[in-house]
């Protein structure tokens, strides 16, 4: 497996670099640069989560094996673990253990640096906190979650546990000021924290639909051009009971708002609160829909800890003080080498074999993690949630040359996350047999047989039906006595890790194929840096002249370039060029065999009506859809990438 490994290393861009130069590179306290290579960070990383392996193996050379094998995996970039895993390994420990040689590492190498832990080695970027309806109790979560933001964690909250604004407070006889009230001082916490020394803070919040404060939390951020109302905040609605829902918009009835410990209700029709939603995310993105439901309903412990949140970005639901560590695999430096999603390939012996190494990475980082509460600790340990994914889906399409938007580009995305699915699970098995079962493992669904993914219909494609024959054969037999992490796999947004990796980012669509980015060089002057997709420029090949490249960086796509073959344009599409149908149905087909859930944007043009927007959301509620976010583009004004203009 190394050797292959090692076949796929390929120079880093200059534009990963630069990456890794502003935020990754580890410093000394007067800001000195102690590493400048990648390499560098992938020993550090593999070093530090490798040393995890104490506590199961006390054979030297074998944890000397197991760190080259993640050292591979990492320098490679063909996996690459979530930011703060990445920025936080190896922090405040003695430079020198980092810097020994592979042959000269001893056990008590190891264990020193498992030793010296410390706060500033939190690894994990998902966290949900929990919300209670008493003052202490929501500034107790603010200071929990600006904890976990400080190290780099990302944390979301379910605000309907508070009493809607104007409800009565026994002991001052005053009314209470609501959720959306006090989502600001969560805000303004979050702008005073710089996660890591790194990026910035970011949060999730969720409200019930029927929430008697629902409609003023659908407004929240009506007023955001990206940079000013709650912009540390995501907001989801979520539609736990998608029956009562659905039933509601069939017969025309209301849905009655309400709160436990409080009198105030209301009513309002399906219909008309769909509308006012699907108003809002077209005017600014926000809020998105969550169906809290269907993850508890996939969730194997949600009888005891039931979710109550997602991360910020939605791809992580967990109970509160869960939390979650990932990591991504990039697939489309492995399609060179493996029949990915074919699971009559014997090349699928490799990504197997590369799957577990990964989970097993992601199972160590639970143990090495230092946590920033007691209760997040306990509950991580007890239920040792990971998130495998994959990225660069866009770019292996591409590659595979097959569209993003078509029946052949589906089945593709269908059956590569199904063998995630499967051998992540399968690694989670082996794994328990090695190390023990999850503490709680005796008290969960895997008990009975519970297949934790909804699974597409045998009859979707032979590739799926042999897929779901495997994992229905695996749940029934080998997980009802063995799972070592009761959720396996995500597939997160990749955000940053996906430009180290110079990869397409996570599950989505590449949203341009050229752009522009201005980088500031040493004398503070603008230098731009043209970008064009590398595939694409290996398969226009000698066609690539200085005028065609110009008309690609000038529009980002090449949907209107006479002069491109017709081919290549129905591969080469970017998030714009896909309908927003083919977006759902993408996020539709991959999120059926995750047990998690998956960062997906159902990006649509700028003329979009309202109305295609609540179609979109309605056409969600019988897919296999865990939640739902929209963008219009241009609808914000701080929007991340336009064609040629500066990133
Ligand atoms: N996240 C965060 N702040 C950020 C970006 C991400 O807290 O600025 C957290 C958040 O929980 C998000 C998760 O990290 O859902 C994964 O995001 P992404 O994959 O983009 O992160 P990366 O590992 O690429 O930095």
């Amino acid at each position: 497996m190394i050797e292959k490994l090692k076949s796929l290393n390929k120079k880093i861009s200059r534009n990963a670099y630069t990456i890794l130069k502003d935020r990754y590179f580890l410093k000394d306290g007067e800001g000195n640069y102690l590493e400048d290579s990648w390499e560098q960070i992938a020993r550090r990383i593999s070093r530090h989560v490798s040393s995890a392996e104490i506590n199961y193996i006390k054979d030297e050379k074998e944890i000397k094996r197991i760190e080259e094998i993640y050292f591979n995996l990492i320098n490679s970039r063909v996996f690459l673990p979530n930011s703060p895993t990445i920025f936080n390994t190896g922090k405040a420990i003695d430079r020198e253990v980092f810097q020994k040689n592979s042959e000269d590492m001893t056990l008590q190498d190891y264990k020193k640096i498992y030793d010296s832990r410390s706060k500033h080695n939190m690894l994990s970027a998902c966290f949900v906190v929990p919300m209670d309806d008493s003052m202490n109790g929501i500034f107790e979560s603010v200071k929990q979650s600006a904890m976990i933001m400080k190290y780099g964690g990302g944390v979301g909250y379910d605000f309907s546990v508070l009493r809607p604004k104007g409800s009565s407070i026994a002991g001052t006889g005053g009314k209470s000021s609501g959720p959306i009230s006090f989502m600001h001082v969560f805000n303004t916490s979050a702008s005073t924290i710089e996660q890591g020394g790194a990026r910035r803070a970011a949060q999730m919040a969720v409200l019930k639909y029927n929430h008697p404060d629902v409609l003023d939390f659908i407004k929240a951020k009506k007023d955001n051009n990206g940079n000013s109302v709650l912009n540390y905040f995501n907001i989801s609605v979520d539609i736990d009971d998608i029956e009562d829902f659905k039933n509601s918009l069939e017969n025309d009835t209301e849905i009655k708002l309400k709160h436990d410990i409080s009198d105030r209700k209301g009513n309002i029709k399906a219909e008309e609160l769909l509308k006012i939603i699907s108003e809002n995310a077209w005017r600014s993105g926000d809020p998105g829909l969550l169906f809290l439901g269907k993850h508890n309903q996939y969730y194997a412990m949600s009888e005891h800890t039931p979710v109550s949140a997602t991360n910020p970005c939605g791809e992580e639901p967990l109970p509160p003080f869960g939390s979650c560590n990932l990591g991504s695999i990039d697939i489309s430096k492995l399609i060179d080498i493996i029949d990915i999603g074919n699971p009559f390939s014997d090349s699928q012996r490799l990504f197997e074999e590369i799957i577990y190494w990964c989970t097993r990475f992601l199972d160590d980082v639970i143990d090495i993690n230092v946590y920033p509460l007691k209760e997040i600790d306990e509950i991580s340990k007890d239920q040792r949630f990971i998130g495998l994914g994959i990225m660069g889906m866009a770019d292996t399409l591409y590659k595979k040359e097959i569209s993003y938007s078509s029946e052949e580009g589906r089945k593709f995305m269908a059956n590569a996350t199904a063998a995630l699915a499967y051998f992540s699970h399968v690694s989670s098995s082996k794994l328990a047999k090695e190390r023990g079962n999850f503490p709680s493992f005796e008290k969960s669904k895997y008990k009975d047989g519970f297949i934790p993914m909804p699974l597409l219909e045998d009859e979707y494609d032979e590739f799926i039906k042999e897929w779901n024959s495997k994992i229905r054969e695996h749940f029934k037999n080998e997980a009802k006595h063995f799972k070592r992490n009761v959720q396996t796999n995500t597939i997160a947004p990749t955000g940053s890790i996906s430009n180290i990796a110079d990869t397409s980012s996570g599950i989505e669509p590449n949203f341009m194929l050229a752009y522009i980015r201005y980088m500031t060089d040493k004398e503070g002057k603008k230098v731009p840096l043209p970008y064009i997709n590398n595939i694409l420029i290996n398969k226009l090949n000698s066609h690539l002249t200085e005028n065609l490249e110009a008309k690609i960086i000038d529009s980002g796509t090449i949907q209107n370039i006479e002069e491109i073959d017709e081919n290549l344009k129905k591969v080469f599409v970017t998030s714009m060029d896909i309908k927003p149908i083919d977006h759902l149905l993408a996020q539709h087909v991959i999120q059926s065999y995750l047990d998690a859930s998956c960062s997906k944007t159902i990006n649509m043009p700028n003329e979009i009506t309202v109305e295609e927007v609540y179609d979109i959301y309605k056409k969600s509620f019988d897919l296999n859809i865990k939640g739902i976010t929209i963008y219009r583009d241009g609808s914000l004004q701080t929007q991340v990438l336009t064609a040629n203009k500066e990133k």
